[in-house]
């Protein structure tokens, strides 16, 4: 294999879609697998389309999946610069170089005529393509004398430069993921690549960095395979040799019936983009909703890729090092929000209780809660099996911090018996007079008591977590009471039997 040299080469014109952090994802696994390098190239040459903030945003998503950029706006390098539109001096004279070759010729039709003519093809029911059929009819430097169109240049006169399509051949061509495509020039049209405000199209723009950046393979989104015949046209019109080319699968809604897009996640609250978006209209980010990046670069790694095992949980380095383009599908991969979450939850479980007791305390710290670490760690360990996101662990242990407000009535009128006044009047006893406010003598003691009055466990046990936690969920009883301490114990005993005992 020839030297490994890929790009992900974004154009800055809103939030980075997850579809395209997969394809710098797999950009990058690709290059670090075969020890090559990963540049980052941004296609700004259509001005219109242009966002501010957008090129901020994608170097801080690929920043924050851990995906490294050796070549690239900021990193340098050999092929600086890395801005399409800092290389604007660039692309004209290879342009001219195929109009020079009678490969590609100018054409000075205005927008406005154009459209007119777009319309009346319209009328007629059928589609208007700039193309070999049309040409001569058409006002440009094949259908005029040259003395008409040279004036025209030297006058100023407004032009695009188009590839002359060849007539009626066919384009063979290879992708690494979806094999041998043949497809005949009569259904291409002669593309613009040379506008008339000075900038390139995409087309030339990207091909020209292509070679000029010695990129060896191309693994770019599929809906850019339709193009590909043109440029593997313009490759030959150039005598230049082609790169390899994978054209990665689109990502699916999670009902697998189109694209993904934003309307997706806002429809069923999941978010389409790594990081929150802030501006205009704004959009939720997988960072910002408590995503780890690696389980949600785990996650994205899989949407389309698979390993050919049953291993889901995936290292970065572990992803570089089972990586390859053969095993990417031909088919869109359904996108599926619930799996998003089972991954953050998996890498959630993996993570120590001491660093997500951390990770908690900012959160608390936030709230007005400070709260040892060591204490929090106690807490953290008791409920991390049903949390997927830090957050969650506030609505797992909210009750740990404050004596509940309210209490469930469902539970109360179920729970609720003629003697629980009683029973619990004596637990507060029983509790008052253990000194050592651990959960096993804690749990020894208020079990002997039981015993030895004969109480039904689920008797005492019911009524005990509905004063103490508001309701009858949470963690092990005598966790929690050992965590909240003997006084706020009673206290919570006291003030449950004066608001429920009185119903
Ligand atoms: N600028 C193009 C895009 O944002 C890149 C396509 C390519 O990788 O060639 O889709």
């Amino acid at each position: 294999m020839p030297q490994v040299r890929v790009r992900f080469a974004p154009s800055p014109t809103g939030p980075l879609h997850i579809g395209g952090v997969r394809t710098a994802l797999y950009n990058y696994l690709f290059a670090k697998k075969n020890k090559g390098t990963f540049i980052l190239r941004i296609e700004d040459t259509d001005q219109t389309r242009f966002v501010e903030g957008a090129e901020d945003y994608i170097m801080e998503s690929l920043r924050w999946c851990g995906i490294v950029v050796d070549e690239g706006i900021r990193e340098g390098g050999e092929h600086s610069p890395y801005r399409q539109s800092d290389r604007k001096e660039i692309y004209k004279k290879y342009a001219d170089k195929l109009v020079d070759k009678g490969l590609a010729y100018y054409a000075f039709d205005t927008p406005e005529q154009l459209e007119a003519i777009r319309l009346e093809y319209e009328k007629k029911g059928t589609t208007f393509n700039y193309n070999s059929e049309v040409r001569g009819k058409l006002t440009n430097s094949l259908s005029l004398d040259a003395v008409d169109w040279n004036a025209r240049l030297d006058r100023g006169e407004p032009y695009v430069i188009r590839f002359k399509m060849p007539v009626d051949e066919e384009v063979h061509f290879e992708d690494i993921i979806r094999g041998q495509i043949v497809v005949n020039t009569s259904t291409l049209d002669d593309k613009v690549l040379f506008k008339s405000d000075g900038m390139p199209t995409y087309h030339l723009a990207h091909l020209v960095d292509d070679h000029l950046m010695k990129i060896s393979h191309v693994i770019r989104g599929e809906e850019w395979l339709p193009s590909l015949p043109l440029h593997i046209l313009l490759y030959r019109a150039f005598g230049w040799e082609t790169p390899l080319f994978a054209h990665l699968p689109l990502l699916l809604k999670p009902d697998g019936k189109g694209k993904l897009s934003k309307r997706d996640g806002d429809r069923m609250g999941f978010p389409v983009f790594p990081l929150f978006w802030p501006y205009d209209e704004t959009a939720k980010g997988y960072r910002e909703e408590g995503y780890y990046p690696e389980a949600f670069v785990n996650m994205i790694a899989l949407l389309g890729w698979n390993p050919g095992t049953e291993q889901e949980i995936f290292s970065m380095d572990e992803l570089i090092d089972a990586f390859s383009l053969e095993r990417v599908g031909k088919s869109g991969s359904r996108f599926d929000p619930e799996k998003a979450k089972w991954f953050n939850h998996q890498y959630l479980q993996k993570r120590s209780d001491s660093r997500l007791a951390m990770e908690f305390r900012e959160f608390l710290r936030e709230k007005g809660f400070h709260i040892d670490i060591v204490r929090l760690e106690m807490l953290v360990s008791m409920v991390k099996e049903r949390v997927s996101f830090v957050k969650e662990f506030w609505s797992q242990t909210d009750f740990f911090f404050k004596a509940p407000e309210a209490y469930d009535l469902e539970a109360v009128k179920k729970r609720w018996q003629e003697n629980t006044e009683t029973i619990l009047g004596e637990l507060k006893e029983v509790l008052r007079g253990i000194d050592d406010f651990s959960p096993l003598p804690l749990e020894a003691a208020v079990k002997s008591w039981i015993e030895s009055r004969g109480y039904n466990m689920g008797a005492v046990m019911n009524p005990f977590r509905l004063v103490i936690v508001g309701s009858l969920r949470g963690p092990h009883m005598f966790d929690i009471i050992s965590w909240i301490g003997k006084g706020e114990t009673i206290a919570r005993i006291e003030k449950g039997l004066s608001l429920i005992g009185k119903k």
